[in-house]
């Protein structure tokens, strides 16, 4: 048993874990191949939060069945959010898959190449770093206690349970040693972080501590809820120089009755005064939002509220959705699917044709501007960074800078990215 291949889908928080799982199979000495069909042992890592995304996974899994025909000594891995507490029902559908693992929970895998293999897996997972490049993602908060009614992830990742900021300023620490430059902090609701522990701390603490890790260069923190975005971490985010000027705030609609079906806990008015006062305090700060479209009951007239807040705020980017139904959620057992398939495409083309037009208008106006940007890697000999403000950047010019903050020149926009050129190393300069 000497390979393994990780097929991922779904969030951040999914490929940190399959970075991670990654890092404990290359300890116990099994090296990563680019196609499944190759490797001893595949897992893939699902994701159930959209249908879209519950039948890719199908999919694959019925491929590697394929596959395993041909090598029935295969291990076939099946992790993430589509195994629950309850595995029956899997087993019987997808009878040849040999391990179902919860999200986070490696060691069914680990224990069983540990058979196969006489490798220890103990101790590789406990000290585990991602693997690292010039970025890395660092889980700091499982799980989600918000149980807004359309979302599956709560019964599939569980309560809310925070690292410690030891670990977490530990793990950073290791990170850095091997060449990371940013890491983002990844929580389904990440700035409740901390409101489990006896004693009070929060997102804030954290990135207090984390501000003063030496060569770290950049700090990001990925996904918020508007409920949990307090003064401090706002005030935080404004204060220190290591934490990039960008937030991720879902807002998910923009009529209330929707919001309040969709159990949010704010309001629209809430929601604007929220971003009025984060862009106040962080002048610079860039914005993103994820929004559904087609929840169950949204009318028309509804729904232009959630394309009117969109014209109002706009947003740096937006991750738009239509409404699927995961079963076992509380939209599932109350709430019809009741907006027509054709009415969910149309809205979901008004919410991409608008946001492209938006981003287009917002990335034009920094043509010609000098930009910082951290070079993360290289693609089709095109160098490729991001700006503080989560501006991805197509680079020419001195080089390669890879893992260096660079000065750009912008001399191209467009919706999506920006492109520019090099005109010092920072770091050279410093
Ligand atoms: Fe799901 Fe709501 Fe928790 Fe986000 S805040 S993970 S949408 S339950």
């Amino acid at each position: 048993m000497d390979t393994y291949n990780i097929w991922t889908i779904g969030c951040q928080m999914n490929k940190a874990d399959s970075e991670r799982l990654g890092s404990a199979l290359d300890q116990m000495s099994l090296s990563s191949v680019e196609s499944p069909e190759d490797a001893d042992v595949v897992v893939v890592n699902s994701c159930v939060v959209r249908k879209s995304a519950e039948d890719k996974v199908t999919g694959m899994l019925t491929r590697l069945n394929g596959f395993k025909k041909n090598n029935p000594s295969q291990v076939i891995a099946l992790m993430g959010c589509m195994v629950g507490p309850r595995q029956e029902n899997l087993q019987k559908q997808f009878p040849y898959v040999d391990v179902f693992m919860r999200p986070q929970d490696y060691d069914p895998l680990l224990q069983l190449i540990g058979l196969k293999t006489g490798i220890d897996p103990d101790g590789c997972v406990g000290d585990l770093t991602a693997t690292p490049g010039v970025t890395a993602f660092i889980p700091i908060i499982h799980g989600c206690d918000k149980f807004c009614s359309f979302c599956i992830i709560p019964y599939r990742r569980g309560r809310e349970v925070s690292r410690t900021i030891d670990d977490i300023v530990r793990e950073t620490k290791l990170l850095v040693e091997r060449g990371v430059k940013e890491i983002t902090l990844l929580g389904q609701n990440v700035d409740s972080y901390g409101h489990d522990f006896d004693k009070k701390t929060d997102l804030a603490d954290l990135l207090i501590a984390l501000n003063d890790v030496n060569n770290l260069k950049r700090i990001r923190f990925l996904t918020s809820h508007p409920n949990d975005m307090s003064d401090h971490i706002i005030d935080t985010v404004a204060q220190l120089e290591k934490v990039c000027e960008h937030i991720n705030l879902p807002f998910q609609a923009g009529d209330d009755d929707v919001l309040e079906r969709m159990r949010r806990g704010y309001t629209n008015k809430q929601y604007r005064a929220l971003v009025d006062k984060i862009r106040n305090r962080i002048p610079t700060v860039s914005m993103s939002t994820d929004l559904i479209v087609g929840f169950s009951g949204e009318t028309s007239e509804q729904f232009e509220k959630s394309v009117e807040l969109l014209k109002d705020i706009k947003f740096d980017k937006v991750h738009s959705a239509s409404y699927s139904v995961r079963a076992g959620t509380i939209a599932s057992r109350t709430m019809p699917d009741d907006v027509s398939l054709e009415d969910k495409k149309a809205r979901l083309k008004t919410i991409d044709d608008l946001q492209k037009d938006i981003q287009e208008n917002l990335n034009s106006k920094l043509n010609g501007t000098m930009q910082e940007v951290l070079v993360e890697n290289i693609k089709n000999d095109i160098l490729e960074g991001r700006t503080k403000n989560d501006k991805i950047v197509r680079l020419g010019g001195i080089g390669n800078s890879i893992g260096e903050i660079v000065e750009v020149k912008i001399k191209k926009t467009g919706p999506w990215s920006l492109s520019g050129s090099i005109i010092n190393s920072l770091e050279v300069l410093a």
